[in-house]
C-alpha cells in the first residue's frame, strides 16, 4: 500500500500550525507520496456569523492556489490533492456543490462536527454524552453520506470523545453508520490525531475499538487519516504504522486514495 494521507489542515482554520509549504515538507520526511489538503470549509453564514474554526470565504481563493502552486513545485517528488473537511449542513450544500465545480475540488472530506450548523449546534466530539445527541450524531452523518458529495467519513467515532462507556446506544449508532457506509462504498478514516491526547488524559476515544470491530463486521473499508494540524505529525510513523496494524489485524480492507471529482 502507497502512504498516503488526504487530512490536512492549515493555518487558516486557526487551531492549525504550519505555513503551507512546511506540511509538504515534512509529508517528504515522513514518506508520503500522496498529500491532500482538506482545511475545514468555510461557510456562508447568512447571519454573518464568524466561526473561529474555520477559514473566511475570502481566504478560500487563496487556499486552493496556494496548494496548487505547491502542486507544481514539488510535482515530481509528491502528489498534491486540495479538498477540503465539510459538515452537512443541509441549508449549505448547494453552495458546497458550486464551490467544489468552482474552484475545482478534488475532493471533499465529511467531517461530522456539527448539525444542523455550528451558529448554534454544540461540537459532536465534546458534546455527544446523551443518546438524544448520538441519534443526532448518526442523522447526521447518515444523511451526509447519503448526498454522494463526500469521498470519505472523517473520524466516523467522533462521539467517543465524549461518550462513555461504549453501550448499546453506541453499538446501534455504530451499526447504522457502518452499514451505511458499506452499503454507499464511503470509506471510513480510520483518524490518528486523536490518540496521544486521548492516551494521555487515559480515555478510549478516537479511534475506539468496538466501533472499528463493527466496521469490519460491516464490510467497511478503511483509509488512514492523519489529521494534521501540525505539520510535524507527518514526519512520524508512529500512530501511521499502528493504524496498518490495527486494520489489518481486524481484516479491514484499507485503500490509499479516494474517489476524486472529475472534470
Ligand atoms: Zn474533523
Ligand atoms: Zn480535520
Amino acid at each position: 500500500m502507497r502512504k498516503t494521507n488526504f487530512h490536512t489542515h492549515t493555518a487558516r482554520c486557526g487551531h492549525a500550525v504550519g505555513a503551507d509549504e512546511e506540511y509538504v515538507l515534512s509529508a517528504l520526511r515522513g514518506g508520503f507520496c500522496e498529500l491532500g489538503f482538506s482545511d475545514h470549509t468555510p461557510w456562508p453564514y447568512p447571519s454573518g456569523f464568524v466561526s473561529s474554526i474555520r477559514m473566511t470565504p475570502d481566504e478560500l481563493d487563496g487556499y486552493v492556489a496556494s496548494v496548487r502552486r505547491l502542486a507544481v513545485r514539488y510535482g515530481d517528488r509528491i502528489r498534491l490533492r486540495v479538498g477540503l473537511e465539510c459538515e452537512y449542513f443541509e441549508a449549505y450544500m448547494p453552495w458546497l456543490r458550486e464551490t467544489i465545480r468552482r474552484c475545482r475540488l478534488d475532493y471533499v472530506l465529511f467531517g461530522n462536527h456539527y448539525y444542523p450548523s455550528d451558529e448554534h449546534a454544540p461540537y459532536f466530539g465534546h458534546e455527544t454524552r446523551t443518546p438524544e445527541m448520538l441519534e443526532r450524531y448518526t442523522e447526521s452523518a447518515v444523511e451526509g453520506m447519503e448526498t454522494g458529495l463526500f469521498a470519505c467519513l472523517a473520524h466516523p467515532d467522533l462521539f467517543m470523545r465524549s461518550y462513555a462507556p461504549f453501550d448499546r446506544h453506541c453499538e446501534k449508532a455504530s451499526r447504522r453508520i457502518c452499514r451505511t457506509a458499506a452499503r454507499l462504498r464511503i470509506p471510513l478514516e480510520y483518524n490518528v490525531s486523536m490518540i496521544a491526547a486521548d492516551e494521555k488524559r487515559c480515555w478510549q476515544g478516537v479511534p475506539h475499538p468496538d466501533f472499528w470491530r463493527i466496521a469490519a463486521d460491516e464490510g467497511c473499508t478503511a483509509v488512514i487519516g492523519m489529521d494534521a494540524h501540525d505539520h510535524t505529525a507527518l514526519e512520524s510513523g508512529v500512530y501511521y504504522d499502528r493504524a496498518v496494524r490495527t486494520l489489518a489485524g481486524l481484516n479491514i480492507p484499507t485503500v490509499d486514495t479516494l474517489p476524486f471529482f472529475e472534470y
